[in-house]
């Protein structure tokens, strides 16, 4: 029986799961890495230990295992986006650490932020890649010049880990992690020149585009997965809807960690924002047109549990949560802008706070604003989608750490007015790009046959009207705003 091997190179660590022709994954190995911290604002990680340790994480999930790269019908990859690395074509060695997503350094460089809203669907904010590899053509001595002379490849990490696993043979990139770096048109699929000048990124140093599901090139002989076709390449968020079976428009998938991260699936069209959110490439399929979504973050969602349960020592573990909340918040409400607010009002200068506080509230109470405060995050968001998109939401796919908390998933249903759907394999990153891989290699033939793969583990159906706490709650956001 075939395997599908998937290789989810994130921000902490990077993982080596196999999958089989059930969709279920069969093993998994993980490796963390450093977080290079040079100054305040500065994050940035080691690209050969990335490159290393996805090469052991590969090995030790084959020898859990005990199977040989025969066994294994296709790779597909997924990873951190927007986070960038330049390196030498002929060496290999990166000329700079990789400079990661969440990495402030080319904040500002490029204003007004919506300059080329319309034609990358991103804003000129710090996230994209494109500013990070110019940022280090102007910043490392001689590089620009190498650049120019055809010296250095740049890309994201998807296109490290391809030209590392080809040895040097391909330089491409799939193009839902283009549509991250402010270079590639949205319409064409294309690197646009006028951006790529602007930016200061030159064209030849980058990355073919390609669809995220088809041939991207074959493992080198040496290594464990020698000659294993690569078939599928997509950015992490984007991953997460494909392993969530996302593929109608309508459906969105929110991925419930430190941040809530959505991605709406808008069909076959661009629709762009009035409300701060971001267009991207959800998927492509080769020889096929691609499939767009809506992006919106909200920057604390699981952090405010964890920041109960270590600044306020108020809930033992984030698990806790769900037994300690009260059936109600007892009027108190709580709006962690802790750093701003994002999606959909982006006010940086909001700071968190806590809101109805009387005699009466107790723990219980603030535990349950809490809980609360994550679902009405994720209602501003999905609203603004849906006004966006014009295309109504169908049902609420969910994953990530907070989702094995029930009592969160029923205040969502109702908070939201939507049906709220936990899949029983609830690594949906990796798994996305294992479907992307299989499909490519022909061990699933159809989108249809994947979404009979994914087989969910819960659901729940609005119980309750929430439209009263959501009108106090967005009272509460008031109070949180121009405080800085
Ligand atoms: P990330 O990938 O961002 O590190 P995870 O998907 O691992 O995040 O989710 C971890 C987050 O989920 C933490 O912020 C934690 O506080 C929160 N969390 C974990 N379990 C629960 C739970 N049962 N109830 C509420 N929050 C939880």
């Amino acid at each position: 029986m075939p395997l599908i091997a998937a290789i989810d190179q994130g921000t902490t660590s990077t993982r080596c799961v196999f999958v089989n022709e059930e969709g279920r994954i069969v093993a998994s190995a993980q490796y963390e890495h450093e977080q290079i911290l040079p100054r305040q604002g500065w994050v940035e990680h080691d690209p050969r230990e990335i490159w290393d340790n996805t090469r052991r994480a590969v090995s030790t999930a084959m020898v859990e295992l005990d199977i040989t790269a025969a066994d294994v019908a296709a790779l597909g990859i997924t990873n951190q986006r927007e986070t960038a690395v330049v390196w030498d074509k002929e060496s290999g060695e990166p000329i700079y650490n990789a400079i990661v997503w969440q990495d402030t350094r080319t904040a500002g460089r490029h204003e007004p932020a919506d300059k080329w809203h319309k034609k990358t669907g991103l804003l000129a904010n710090s996230y994209p890649a494109g500013p990070k590899i110019a940022w280090i053509l102007d910043h490392v001595e001689g590089a620009r010049e190498r650049a120019e002379n055809g010296e250095l490849l740049a890309g994201t990490i998807d296109a490290w880990l391809l030209w590392n696993l080809t040895d040097g043979e391909i330089h491409a990139t799939d193009v839902t992690n283009a549509s991250r770096t402010l270079l590639m048109d949205l319409k064409t699929l294309e690197w646009d020149e006028d951006l790529c000048r602007e930016v200061g990124v030159p064209v030849q140093m980058l990355p073919r585009i390609r669809p995220s599901v088809g041939a991207f090139g074959v493992v080198r002989h040496r290594g464990t997965l020698s000659r294993v076709p690569i078939m599928g390449v997509l950015g992490d968020q984007q991953s997460a809807l494909f392993g969530q079976a996302g593929f109608t428009p309508g459906q969105v998938k929110n991925t419930y960690g430190t941040g809530l991260f959505l991605l709406h699936n808008t069909g076959a069209e661009p629709h762009f924002s009035d409300h701060g959110l971001l267009t991207t490439v959800a998927y492509q399929r080769a020889d096929a047109a691609p499939t767009y979504a809506l992006e919106g973050s909200v920057a604390v969602g699981g952090a405010l549990i964890q920041w109960l349960r270590d600044q306020l020592g108020m809930i033992p573990t984030a698990a806790a949560s769900e037994s300690i909340a009260a059936e109600d918040n007892g009027g108190v409400y709580i709006v962690p802008a802790f750093s701003g607010l994002f999606a959909p009002r982006w006010r940086p200068d909001a700071r968190g706070v806590i809101v109805g506080l009387t005699r009466f509230a107790d723990r219980s109470h603030i535990v349950r604003a809490a809980l609360e405060a994550t679902c009405f995050q994720t209602r501003e968001v999905v609203e603004a989608m849906v006004a966006d998109s014009g295309v109504p939401l169908t049902e609420l796919r969910v994953d990530g750490g907070m989702v094995a908390n029930d009592l969160l998933m029923q205040l969502q249903a109702d908070i939201m007015g939507a049906k709220v759907t936990r899949p029983s394999e609830i690594e949906t990153t990796a798994l996305g790009a294992a479907f992307a891989a299989g499909l490519g290699a022909g061990v699933w033939e159809s989108l249809k046959q994947l979404e009979g793969l994914v087989a969910p583990d819960k659901t729940w159906e609005p119980q309750a009207n929430r439209d009263d706490i959501f009108a106090d709650w967005q009272r509460a956001v008031e109070r949180s705003l121009d405080w800085a």
